[in-house]
């Protein structure tokens, strides 16, 4: 049960479908798929909040090393409305100020639309 408020990374779609991540589980992620870099659209340089292509991402799943999470992260690509699923780096207090590509933007929108994952108050 350690999934429920401890998640260190987010995977969610444009429509509002998720996919959470534990710490555990993130760095696997990360470390299993060269930090998402081939699926990589457009990223904060300081944290792990990311826009990813759906595609891309799906093969670098299947590409990589079994990760306990690829099926659902797979399933979240390919039904994804758009193009792009986004990643947010929740551990993280990064406010992403040096992420200046149109990039930013977009993911932003996307997490706008989310409920509040009951971030911490500054
Ligand atoms: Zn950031």
């Amino acid at each position: 049960m350690t999934r429920l408020g401890g998640a260190a990374v987010v995977f969610v779609d444009d429509d509002g479908n998720r996919v959470e991540l534990a710490p555990d589980e993130s760095d696997a992620l990360f470390t299993l798929t060269a930090e998402l870099e081939a699926a990589t659209v457009s990223a904060c340089p300081t944290c792990r909040s990311r826009v990813v292509a759906v595609v891309a991402l799906v093969d670098v799943l299947r590409a990589g090393a079994p990760h306990t999470r690829s099926s659902e992260l797979v399933e979240l690509a390919e039904e994804a409305p758009t193009l792009h699923v986004y990643v947010e780096d929740v551990t993280s207090r990064c406010r992403h100020e040096d992420w200046h590509d149109p990039g930013h933007e977009e993911w932003a929108d996307a997490l706008d639309d989310e409920p509040s994952l009951g971030r911490l108050a500054p």
